[in-house]
């Protein structure tokens, strides 16, 4: 009986390792996928941001052929300031995001930081000027600390505990029993939708990018959570360019201008103002979100 038990339980060790190395794998392969979909053009130059003022002009995008997302959409943001975008589950707003960082090109149309296509200049360029809190953060299986310092190679235990307190989660990191060495991910602490959303800040404001990108979370976070990362965000978005993806619109009645997409397309776009005075898509998502 122990005899056989042993190699059992063995063996069942074995298969958990293996099927999680193929869930690595599985994620390794579909992002190197993602990575074969764009590549730099010959002889692309690196991007160089003077304000990292963003452009989408008349941009058409599908994931596949056969079902178009995108329909031509247009739209700026002048360096430094905030736009937002609105609208039903759905309806193309993450694409936005995917296609500023160029996950994917644009099918027709372009988009341009500081009048370059993005399509032009070197993707590490790119991806240095902008930062992303994804609507859910994926961690690696890795330390706190190389998760956050991912967000700029070479920051020093002092820099990443900086970024951490500012993005109040230094003192839950401090808490766990192994504090920055601490692993989390799949194999290590579990961390809840907020807590991963500020180890994505802390990595973004250590990185500290000229441009920047929030999709909001929907429903990981209680209100009062919300509010404190919203807070966060504010903080980390002065002076910078921001395209926010934007669920509760209380927070971006300041924004320069706050798009509202629907199927793909911008429906009605104006300053929070404006668009309640014209009584129209926004005026009545903000009627049912003031209840
Ligand atoms: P939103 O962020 O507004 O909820 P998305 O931009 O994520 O919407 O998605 C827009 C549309 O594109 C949806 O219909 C979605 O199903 C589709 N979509 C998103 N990602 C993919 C993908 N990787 N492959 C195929 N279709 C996708
Ligand atoms: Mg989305």
């Amino acid at each position: 009986m122990i005899q056989l038990y042993i190699p059992l339980n063995f063996l069942g060790v074995l298969y958990r390792e293996i099927k999680q190395s193929l869930t690595d794998i599985e994620k390794m392969f579909r992002l190197l996928d993602r990575e074969r979909e764009v590549a730099d053009a010959p002889g692309a130059q690196p991007l160089q941001v003077s304000g990292g003022a963003v452009r989408f002009e008349d941009v058409h995008f599908a994931y596949e052929p056969a079902r178009p997302i995108l329909h031509g959409v247009s739209f700026e943001i002048p360096a430094g300031k905030k736009v937002a975008v609105v609208g039903p589950s759905g309806s193309g707003k993450s694409t936005l995001a995917r296609l500023l960082y160029r996950f994917y090109d644009v099918q027709q149309g372009a988009i341009r930081i500081d009048g370059q296509e993005i399509r032009q200049v070197t993707q590490s360029s790119l991806r240095r000027s902008i930062g992303i809190v994804p609507q859910d953060t994926v961690l690696f299986n890795d330390t706190v600390a190389y998760n956050i310092g991912y967000g700029r190679t070479g920051a020093s235990q002092v820099e990443i505990e900086a970024a951490a307190r500012a993005a109040h989660i230094h003192d839950f990191i401090a808490a766990t029993p192994a504090g920055y060495e601490t692993r989390v991910g799949e194999r290590g602490l579990k961390l809840s939708g907020g807590e991963k959303q500020r180890v994505a800040i802390a990595r973004t404001l250590l990185k500290n990018p000229p441009i920047l990108i929030f999709d909001e979370a929907t429903s990981a976070l209680d209100s009062n959570n919300e509010r404190a990362i919203q807070a966060e965000l504010e903080a980390v978005g002065q002076d910078k360019t921001v395209l926010v993806i934007a669920h509760r619109l209380s927070t971006v009645t300041d924004a320069h201008e706050i798009l509202v997409m629907d199927a793909g397309r911008i429906v009605e776009r104006g300053r929070h103002d404006e668009l309640l005075a014209q009584g129209g898509r926004y005026a009545e998502m903000w009627r049912l979100q003031s209840q």
